[in-house]
């Protein structure tokens, strides 16, 4: 029997006993409770939804502290950040308690008959929506609470009426097995099935490619890297019946700082870059991964700031030894398409130093090696001789999650043009701070197009993370019993 193994992240060592490793058929029972569970689920009411995510929300917390030292050993964030995270979770356990109470899955469109011939007149009609089905769900590495077993998907998806399959993540196994039997547990209080939330693991890609495959999954939720996104999307699509795949992917979150605001706040701004790329080791899928500056005084200027501030910073360990060795092999691959190191302190150790380098515009835009994102506490400056090459670069980043813009505070040619070429490529546009911190809201839009996420019409994070869930069905000429069910499941 094959068995996985958890690692302390700081010492690199085995943590805790090895767990067994799933069989297929292991993996094929717990899409089949899922699917099981998931038409009983599909037709409860909001107030049942509310009842499990707040009963969700209460067990993370009434385990804190157990919870978030097991994240700290797999994981190495440190208590703080952890605590944060935890935090968050249980707010969109309990946001989408309120959401699925306030019936937004269950939200309609009226649209009564109008006589006369097409194509002015035509038959009542109702629109509203009905959840998928069973939803395959692959945590990240980065986020052990907020992006994993009970983390924005599987709360949006059970808020939806959809059950869960979770995919837990090798960087932290015992803490996604801990999750789950609290998980276990609150269904159980409350009379509902095992398979309501289920759980797989497995070393390698095997396991989540036949959990992608399985014909009882209706759709994927996936926060991670593109490559593993872009394989999984392939699978979804290569099914004999392909489905959704929801993939939030990786990103390099390009921040536009134009010359006034350098001369104004160039000091400030440098610190506020350097920590938000070295936050949490900069592994967020927001970390500011390019800095794009138009040529002159006030970016001479600037860069000696940055990178001073940048070398300041210490970041701790990263998550794993593999996305240690990733970063290295990142930062090679920039100095080899051209790019020049402004803070490069190479080293073997399990914490990185931070990286900076800087290239011209016209190399960039060329260079697609340059383009890609560097999982860890690096940026890239940019240099441009005008606005116009600003927007050739953003052009050529192609998809984003964030771009940020400092200093477009008048409206005026330039300006516009900068915020129609960061709207055309990214999911949030920021004005003033840095990209890294997403809020969980009813405004938010977390995604992008490609390589940012697979769907850029939706988001992951924020109230309209439900909708990915949720299929429209019109109801043309509806009896009047089904009518007054007013958008309800039936
Ligand atoms: P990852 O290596 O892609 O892993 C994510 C999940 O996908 C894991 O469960 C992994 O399982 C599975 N997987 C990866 N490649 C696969 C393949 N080829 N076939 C089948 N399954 C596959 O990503 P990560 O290291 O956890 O996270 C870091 C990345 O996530 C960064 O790029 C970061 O920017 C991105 N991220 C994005 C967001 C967002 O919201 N957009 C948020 C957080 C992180 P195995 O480990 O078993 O292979």
């Amino acid at each position: 029997m094959s068995t996985l193994q958890s690692f302390d992240a700081r010492t690199g060592l085995a943590l805790g006993a090895a767990l067994p490793a799933p069989t297929a058929a292991q993996i094929d029972a717990s899409v089949e409770a899922a699917a099981q569970a998931f038409p009983a689920w599909a037709a409860s009411s909001g107030t049942q939804r509310a009842t499990l995510l707040r009963g969700l929300a209460e067990a993370l917390e009434a385990d804190r502290e157990g919870l978030v030292a097991l994240a700290d050993q797999e994981s190495g964030l440190g208590s703080g950040r952890l605590n944060g995270e935890l935090d968050r979770t249980t707010f969109q356990l309990r946001r989408f308690a309120d959401l699925a109470e306030q019936g937004a899955a269950f939200a309609f469109t009226d649209d009564p008959a109008v006589a006369g011939a097409p194509p002015a007149g035509h038959p009542a009609m109702v629109r509203q929506r009905v959840p998928l089905g069973p939803v395959a769900m692959f945590s990240a590495s980065n986020f052990p609470f907020a992006f994993s077993v009970l983390g924005g998907d599987t709360a949006s998806a059970l808020a939806a009426g959809c059950s869960v399959v979770v995919k837990a993540h090798n960087g932290h196994l015992l803490l996604s097995n801990r999750i789950f039997q609290l998980i276990q547990d609150v269904l159980r209080s409350q009379q509902l099935p095992a398979g309501l939330i289920g759980l797989v693991q497995g070393a390698g890609n095997e396991v989540g490619r036949q959990l992608i495959r399985h014909p009882a999954i209706a759709a994927g939720a996936f926060t991670g890297s593109t490559r593993g996104g872009a394989a999984l999307q392939a699978e979804a699509n290569a099914r004999p019946r392909p489905i959704p795949f929801y993939g939030e992917l990786g990103s390099i979150n390009p921040v536009v700082a134009l010359p006034s605001v350098l001369e104004a706040r160039g000091a400030e701004l440098a610190a506020t870059l350097a920590s938000s790329i070295t936050q949490g080791c900069g592994q967020f899928c927001t970390n500011p991964g390019l800095i794009v500056l138009v040529d002159g005084p006030a970016t001479d200027t600037f860069l000696p700031q940055l990178a001073a501030a940048l070398a300041a910073q210490q970041p701790h360990g990263m998550l794993t030894s593999g996305l240690r060795s990733a970063f290295d092999q990142g930062v090679e691959q920039l100095l080899a398409a051209g790019a020049q190191p402004l803070v490069h302190e190479a080293g073997g150790a399990a914490a990185p130093r931070p990286f900076l380098a800087q290239i011209d515009a016209a190399t960039f835009i060329a260079k697609p090696a340059l383009h890609e994102e560097v999982f860890g506490p690096s940026s890239l400056v940019v240099r441009a001789g005008s606005v116009q090459q600003v927007l050739e670069v953003l052009q050529a980043v192609g998809g984003s999650l964030t771009v940020t813009l400092w200093g477009a505070e008048q409206d005026n040619t330039d300006n516009r043009a900068l915020v129609r070429g960061a709207m055309a490529i990214a999911g949030r546009v920021l004005f003033s701070g840095v990209p890294t911190g997403v809020a969980v809201s009813a405004g938010q839009q977390h995604g992008g197009p490609w390589p940012a996420s697979t769907q850029p019409l939706s988001t992951s994070v924020g109230d309209a993370a439900l909708d990915r869930f949720l299929r429209p069905v019109c109801l043309q000429d509806a009896p009047a019993w089904l009518l007054a069910r007013q958008g309800q499941p039936v």
